[in-house]
């Protein structure tokens, strides 16, 4: 059931006044809510499953690795660390600025909003909110329509195991969200396509509202014709299937050296028997297109590809069922290379040297992650020194999400702001600058108040004649 549009300003107010009354100061009260939401995740295991099945089909293990499992461990690290994260911070400074106690707060940005999408909806829903709990801030929490039995579950839930002056969730499509894009927040956190993040960025900025946009597009993946082409199909089908591809960051095409590609081809086969000897089809390990629409947009893509299919997967409009496809002998222009996958659609684009890859990469708009399989060093840092992108991942795809002490983000079109961790808290902080100026500092601060002596101005101009480094 959608919030009603009316009720949205008076759930931003309450959230406001909860901050403003200071409940979710006290760093052992956020730990306790950063706890209730790895229990919330924990005892409720079932009834998440069992949503995002109706919503998605997606696998049982998969929702307890990468949405409860992830969640539980995220929650706990960060209730473990946060101490240690909100520590008021006293920067080095010279001698002679010592005694004004420069000093550096950390404090909650305020109430804030995230809206989440609705391929991972349980951990990108939480990841963030984790860090805004950790930072102390109040937070509205806008899930995605598209899982509407996940996003209903949430409401009921949530209540259950964290303060609702605190944290809400408000239910929706459209219009609700445009009715929370219409208010102020103190920070927006907007996971999903880049085509809505416009509308968001722009809302945002009638009120100056901070953001972080956590985007996708697509991510390429370049194989050195060197490394090894099992392993490197081997992982990449992997990484191609979670989700049946609908992740931010799947491989979304392969550049493969032209001698190559029929090996990549076969080696793709091999294991994607090896994977579902009976077939993706049916699998209950493999998960089905969001919606019918996405089941639309994903054949269409396939229907207009000029490439040759050499891996046939078998398509059920009726069940959104799709079998990882993969195509070869893909070029500029094609419709596979278009727009983001975002589906089991794997093209392979075969490059005649390194060089063009890079330059293939570095003509279109900057990934959310370049993936790169190569045992050549020199290479890997050619590839880091070339080309931009959110991460670079070197000999796998989509593990890197379980390093959580590295930070996660886009560049350019794949958005903005870091997440994850101590990332996550440090975005819904702010870093709070003060000074206190002694009352016996008064004589050394003599020779900055009018009118000046000669020899205070030289004293106050100084740097303007500091000598600066000749050799550099
Ligand atoms: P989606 O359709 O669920 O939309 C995301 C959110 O935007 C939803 O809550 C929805 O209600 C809201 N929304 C939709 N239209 C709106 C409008 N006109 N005005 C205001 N709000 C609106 O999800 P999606 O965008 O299809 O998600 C998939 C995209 O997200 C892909 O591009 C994927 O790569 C990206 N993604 C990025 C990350 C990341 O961490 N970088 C993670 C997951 C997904």
């Amino acid at each position: 059931m959608p919030t009603p549009v009316s009720t949205i300003p008076n759930i931003r107010d309450a959230l406001r006044a909860t901050f403003r009354s200071g409940l979710t100061r006290p760093i052992a009260w956020r730990q306790h809510q950063l706890y209730q939401l790895a229990r919330m995740a924990q005892n409720e295991r079932e009834l998440i499953c069992g949503a995002l099945h109706k919503d998605l089909g997606k696998p049982k293990t998969e929702v307890l690795m990468a949405e409860v499992g992830a969640l539980i461990q995220i929650a706990v690290k960060s209730a473990e660390q946060l101490p240690e994260w909100a520590k008021t911070e006293y920067p080095e400074v010279p001698d002679w600025q010592k005694s004004w106690k420069p000093t550096l707060y950390k404090v909650p940005r305020g109430t804030v909003l995230i809206i989440s999408p609705w391929n991972y909806p349980m951990i990108l829903t939480f990841q963030p909110l984790i860090g805004a709990i950790a930072a102390g801030c109040t937070a509205a929490l806008k899930p995605s329509e598209l899982v509407p039995t996940f996003s209903q579950l949430l409401e009921e839930i949530v209540p259950k195991y964290l303060d609702p002056n605190a944290y809400q969730v408000v239910n929706g499509a459209v219009p609700e969200t445009s009715k929370l894009l219409e208010l102020q927040w103190d920070h927006i956190f907007y996971t999903g396509n880049s085509r809505v993040a416009r509308i968001v960025a722009s809302a945002a900025a009638k009120h100056l509202t901070p953001l972080a946009l956590e985007l996708g597009g697509k991510s390429p993946v370049i194989i050195d014709s060197a490394y090894d082409i099992d392993i490197a199909a081997k992982r990449i089908l992997w990484g191609k299937c979670r989700n049946a591809g609908q992740i931010c960051v799947a491989p979304d095409y392969v550049l493969v050296q032209r001698d190559k590609q029929d090996e990549l081809a076969k080696a793709f086969q091999k294991h994607y028997k090896a994977f579902f000897p009976d077939g993706a089809l049916d699998s209950p390990l493999f998960g089905s297109i969001v919606s019918e629409l996405h089941h639309k947009r994903l054949t269409s893509l396939l229907s207009r590809t000029k490439g040759e299919i050499v891996l046939q997967g078998r398509a059920d409009a009726a069940r959104r069922r799709l079998e990882p496809t993969i195509v070869k002998d893909v070029a500029d222009g094609d419709s596979l290379l278009e727009e983001e996958i975002f589906g089991p659609i794997l093209p392979l684009v075969p490059v005649d040297s390194l060089q063009q890859a890079i330059d293939f990469v570095n003509a279109r708009s900057h990934p959310l992650v370049l993936y790169a399989f190569s045992d050549n060093e020199s290479l890997k840092q050619q590839l880091v020194s070339e080309t931009q992108s959110g991460g670079i991942v070197f000999n796998d795809t989509v593990q890197q999400l379980s390093v959580t002490e590295l930070p996660f983000t886009g560049v350019g079109e794949s958005g903005y702001g870091y997440q994850f961790m101590k990332h996550t808290y440090d975005t819904f902080t702010q870093l709070r600058s003060s000074i206190d100026m002694p009352t016996e500092a008064e004589p050394y601060l003599a020779s900055r108040y009018p009118p000046y002596s000669e020899e205070a101005v030289k004293a106050l101009t100084a740097a303007v004649y500091m000598p600066i480094q000749p050799s550099l």
